[in-house]
């Protein structure tokens, strides 16, 4: 029997999918790593043939997508029928910015929900909260990431 080999690295490229391979049936996933951001660099596997095992994951330090996704916003205060439409305009692992149509009241230091889809196969639906960092009321907001991902950090990741 193949003896499982650990800690294969992986690097994560600039269109920010990440494709991993079990060892053991050679199966193949991609995943966006807007889903991996929370887990550590280690990340537990567990394959469909139920082989386990773990990979370690390099992120580039300024690792910063730009993309233009659609999405929706509000004070983290303000009832959900407060949203505004905004356009997602980069991620980073720490943060992202968004497009804003003259919004006069969001400041520095206010908390925010923004929602918005994932351009990958699934269209994984993100929700992030984040503290406003820098803002221009006329047309951008810069946030940092104040959230957990809801599930859970340091389970493995299923295929
Ligand atoms: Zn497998």
């Amino acid at each position: 029997m193949l003896k499982p080999k650990f800690n294969q690295k992986y690097f994560v490229n600039k269109h920010s999918q990440l494709s991993i391979q079990c060892l053991a049936c050679k199966k193949t996933r991609t995943f966006p790593i807007e889903i991996l951001r929370e887990r550590q660099q280690a990340i537990k596997v567990k394959c469909s043939c139920e082989h386990t095992f773990t990979i370690d994951i390099e992120f580039r330090k300024h690792y910063r997508k730009k993309v233009n996704f659609l999405g929706r916003y509000r004070l983290a205060t303000a009832s959900v029928e407060e949203v505004k439409d905004c356009t997602v305009a980069d991620l980073s692992l720490g943060g992202l910015s968004i497009k804003i149509i003259n919004d006069e009241s969001i400041a520095e230091h206010d908390e925010l929900i923004v929602n918005f889809r994932l351009d990958d196969q699934a269209h994984h639906e993100i929700e992030r909260k984040i503290q406003v960092r820098h803002i221009d009321q006329k047309d951008r907001i810069g946030g940092e990431f104040i959230d957990l991902e809801s599930n859970d950090p340091d389970g493995p990741l299923l295929f």
